[in-house]
């Protein structure tokens, strides 16, 4: 006899329906997968089988073919065996074909019969949500956040069989519980004095300019990095259920409402490697940290101990926010619009300060070289942040809250939106006349850094669209000053100068 069940599989972010399709009948016994599926998803022969015997079902001694389709794609994952065991049992003529026609089913199968969560289980639930969609308890927080309506969760294999025939009842949660989202990112309001840093913080914001903050230990570079995804911008409903899609694909910890509801805020470790951070492997293709800092923050602490092949492998998704990774004949696309803020010791010893310092020349030239290059190009803000003054940390005021600059981050973006299309780190140098015209001050002012070689020809461009950040942030959308050139060349501070002592 012959079954059809709906389930579905996970290809990188997206989920894909499946039909399982069984066929029971005379030959040797056996049990065979075709239609591409991957090694776990072939041994959910054994799963399937021991979850029949756990639970008192009669395993069909006959012929078994099971056939995920479409074909063309692989199939991957355990989130297949509840489909599969209930093709089984229809084919066999255990079940009745109609009972199952309403339903997708997206569960794995302990060997004692229980449903188990599956990896991946927002986007999956997303692909046959037109559906009743049969889940592990653990997963319909996922499976609601994933936009299906009609989310039935059942314990095992014999309950979720015996609600089928309607002899039981489903494990439904009322989809107006309310489950908390995560908690709300550290507040600005902590950080005492570091003016410099937290203007550095709102101009990152409002025109999405990658930071590189530079300093000695205990300058709170981590500290105020934490608190850039609360002043970014709230998310819209499109990138919130795009940043769930992705933690559910990547199996990282969710809120108890199962929805990413805020700007990510991701802080990898330096000794991330290369599919860690960008994304893929070999077994199935899971997103990476760039990915899963998407719509937010990507930090990266203590920039120089990161292998320089890894933060090579930056270039492409910082140019264009998305990562592709490939395995045998297929690529998949994760996005990567991340904000990045890095943060560095400004020499070997950390003390960076002339007299304090300890290393010598050519241990802070090597150091300096670390993270020289391309990537550092692309830091549109460098600042040095010194240790927080004695005076602000002991009677210093609460500085502004988030929610203040917030507000001000979302005007100067709407301001920037209407004029360029855009934030304003992505205006293209040819289009920097038109967005961002010079008053005769700014022009002379540029011309004289120029002229004395504190600023090269790539800084230039980088400088005028933190100035038009800057400009936007004062309500100036036209032309843009020379107050504003020079506080976006004081937050774009030397290299050289950043790093130690050589000033
Ligand atoms: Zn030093």
């Amino acid at each position: 006899m012959f079954a059809s069940v709906r389930s579905t599989t996970l290809l990188g972010v997206v989920g894909r329906a499946v039909d399982v399709e069984v066929h029971v009948g005379v030959g040797l016994p056996g049990f065979t997968i075709v239609g591409q599926p991957d090694e776990v998803c072939r041994e959910s022969r054994d799963r399937v089988r021991a979850a029949f015997l756990s639970r008192g079902f009669a395993w069909p001694n006959r012929r078994i073919t099971v056939n995920l389709a479409p074909s063309g794609e692989r199939k991957g994952g355990a989130g297949l065996d509840l489909a599969i065991a209930v093709a089984v049992l229809i084919a066999d003529e255990q079940l009745s074909p109609e009972s199952a026609k309403q339903f997708a089913f997206v569960a794995e199968l302990g060997l004692d019969g229980s449903l188990r969560s599956v990896v991946g289980a927002a986007p999956l639930v997303a692909a046959v949500r037109d559906r009743r969609v049969v889940v592990a308890a653990g997963n319909v927080a996922a499976a609601r956040a994933a936009g299906a309506s009609d989310v039935v969760a059942a314990s095992d294999l014999a309950h979720a069989v015996a609600c089928l025939r309607g002899q039981d009842e489903w494990i439904s949660s009322n989809s107006s519980d309310v489950l908390p989202d995560a908690a709300p990112h550290p507040d600005l309001a902590d950080v005492r004095g570091q003016p410099a840093a937290r203007l550095a913080l709102e101009v990152a914001a409002a025109g999405s300019h990658h930071v590189l903050l530079v300093g000695p230990p205990g300058a709170g570079k981590s500290m105020l990095a934490r608190r850039l995804p609360g002043i970014l911008p709230p998310l819209s409903d499109d990138e919130a259920l795009s940043c769930t899609m992705v933690h559910s694909a990547a199996h990282v910890a969710m809120p108890p409402s199962g929805r990413i509801t805020r700007p990510p805020f991701r802080s990898p470790h330096h000794s991330i490697s290369m599919v860690g951070l960008i994304g893929g492997g070999t077994s199935a293709m899971r997103p990476g940290e760039v990915s899963l800092a998407s719509e937010g923050v990507l930090f990266l602490d203590e920039l120089g101990e990161f292998a320089p092949s890894v933060l090579d492998a930056l270039r492409q998704p910082i140019e264009e926010g998305v990562v592709r990774v490939s395995r045998a004949r297929t690529t998949l696309t994760f996005p990567a619009r991340f904000l990045l803020v890095a943060a560095a010791n400004p020499c070997p010893c950390g003390a960076g300060t002339p007299g304090v310092c300890v290393c010598d020349d050519s241990a802070r030239a090597k150091y300096l070289r670390r993270f020289s290059g391309p990537l550092l190009d692309r830091f549109d803000l460098r600042l040095a942040v010194g240790l927080p003054r004695v005076d602000d940390l002991v009677d210093g005021r609460p500085g502004e809250s988030s929610a203040l600059v917030a507000a001000r981050v979302v005007q100067a973006r709407a301001i920037a939106a209407a004029r360029n299309g855009g934030v304003n780190a992505n205006i293209a140098v040819d289009d920097l006349d038109t967005y961002a015209p010079l008053e005769p001050a700014a022009r002379a002012l540029l011309r004289r850094e120029l002229e004395s070689g504190r600023l090269s020809g790539r800084g230039l461009h980088r400088v005028r669209r933190v100035a038009r950040t800057i400009a936007d942030l004062h309500d100036a959308p036209d032309l843009v000053g020379e107050s504003h050139v020079a506080t976006a060349l004081q937050l774009r501070t030397a290299l050289s100068t950043l790093a130690g002592g050589a000033r």
